[in-house]
């Protein structure tokens, strides 16, 4: 099903995401002076470790964990652990209290998922620290409960990692409104872009694997900026911005993947931040009433995230899906520029030129539905090859 952008960007709030559970015992285990923690869960989640003074306590929460009929006084204790307890830390955290006889601090913390069963498992060691250690760590640990999810931190994307959910695609028609893109022999590129896009949505979201939102649904004008921000809101996995340019020499003909240039992302990261700086992002006659936060997200996004391999991953993908179901490909097939729709580096973002307008070949093919239909398959498969090679990428760094 395919609705309009803000009403999805709502639906993907992470704290809406799959829901964990407990998947076997909580392990408790002396070793020496160590106490060994083990919580075994149905699959990875977000989580953030705690410690409290008076009495000393370790806390564990973790990012949408269903508890379920856990009795954790029934959970044989051992060591320095004198009780467990359960609860809920609100905002979608639930919580594990382990109350210790004396002052201890993490000294390892790991998730490990398997990539067969897709269950993962919680493996903590506490070690026995001084008073003054223990409170400089539960300091420095409540530190970073900040209001913003420690996802950031670890878990990554505050939601069931790729793989283990549909995989959400941002595509973005381009052009519409008052811009018509390309015109050629009556045929506007806004129309094209729009047509294809709404098939390879319901394609996408037919295969299950796939949820959809579209920066625009209608032959509307979406500014750049306002693009970028319905694939921030939306969380998205990936971007696709679909084109089907004009070019002055006529000759250039075939599908091509387009990426951002290196340095251009810099570039974008300090222009927005200059603009957010001035406060003028209403007075450029851009929409962004009450996306504020979204705003300071991304910029977050940029200093945190490298998504860089990610999208050279993805266009590669493409380029090979594309070429692999014989269809017709530009003789540079992946070409980078400064595209400022691609200037969202922390989401995997490419453009696609699916043919060129002023091509008689290229606008032929665009207007006929089977050779679509074939395209939209090739990316599809394309998208399938990325996510399963980021998904094996993703498990190897949760080891
Ligand atoms: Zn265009």
């Amino acid at each position: 099903m395919l609705c309009s952008a803000p009403l999805r960007a709502q639906n993907a709030d992470p704290q809406l995401g799959a829901v964990a559970r407990l998947d076997g015992e909580i392990t408790l285990e002396s070793e020496r002076r160590d106490l060994l923690v083990g919580i075994p869960l149905s699959q990875p989640v977000p989580w953030r470790t705690r410690l409290l003074a008076d009495p000393p306590r370790a806390v564990v929460d973790f990012r949408t964990l269903d508890w379920g009929d856990l009795d954790p006084a029934t959970i044989p204790l051992d060591g320095q652990a004198t009780a467990l307890r359960t609860g809920n830390a609100g905002s979608g955290w639930s919580r594990l209290v382990i109350e210790l006889d004396q002052p201890m601090g993490f000294t390892r913390a790991g998730l490990t998922s398997d990539a067969e069963t897709g269950a993962a498992r919680l493996a903590l060691r506490l070690s026995p620290i001084d008073e003054a250690d223990f409170a400089r760590q539960a300091a420095a640990l409540a530190a970073t409960d900040n209001g913003i999810p420690d996802s950031a931190l670890r878990g990554g994307g505050g939601r069931a990692p790729l793989g283990m959910r549909p995989t959400l695609v941002v595509l973005d028609p381009g052009h519409g409104g008052v811009d018509p893109g390309a015109v050629h022999e009556g045929t506007q590129e806004a129309n094209v872009t729009l047509t294809f896009a709404r098939e390879l949505a319901e394609a996408l979201e037919r295969t299950g694997r796939y949820e959809v939102v579209l920066t625009r649904d209608s032959d509307v004008f979406v500014s750049l900026e306002a693009r970028i921000t319905v694939a921030h809101a939306a969380q998205a996995d990936v971007f696709l911005s679909l084109h089907a340019d004009a070019l002055a020499d006529g000759e250039a003909v075939g599908a091509t993947v387009y990426t951002l240039a290196e340095g251009a992302a810099d570039a974008a990261a300090t222009a927005l931040a200059e603009r957010h700086d001035r406060d003028d992002l209403m007075g450029g006659g851009v929409d962004l009433t009450g996306t504020d936060d979204t705003v300071a997200g991304v910029l977050m996004d940029m200093a945190r995230v490298q998504t860089r391999p990610a999208t050279d991953r993805l266009a590669r993908a493409l380029v090979g899906g594309i070429r692999d179901a014989d269809l017709h490909m530009h003789r540079h097939p992946w070409q980078q520029a400064a595209f400022s729709v691609l200037k969202s580096p922390s989401v995997p973002s490419v453009l696609v030129e699916l043919g060129f307008l002023s091509s008689d070949a290229d606008r032929a093919r665009l207007g006929d539905r089977r050779w679509r239909t074939q395209m939209e398959r090739a990316l599809i498969a394309a998208l399938d090859t990325w996510v399963a090679g980021e998904v094996a990428l993703q498990d190897l760094r949760l080891r």
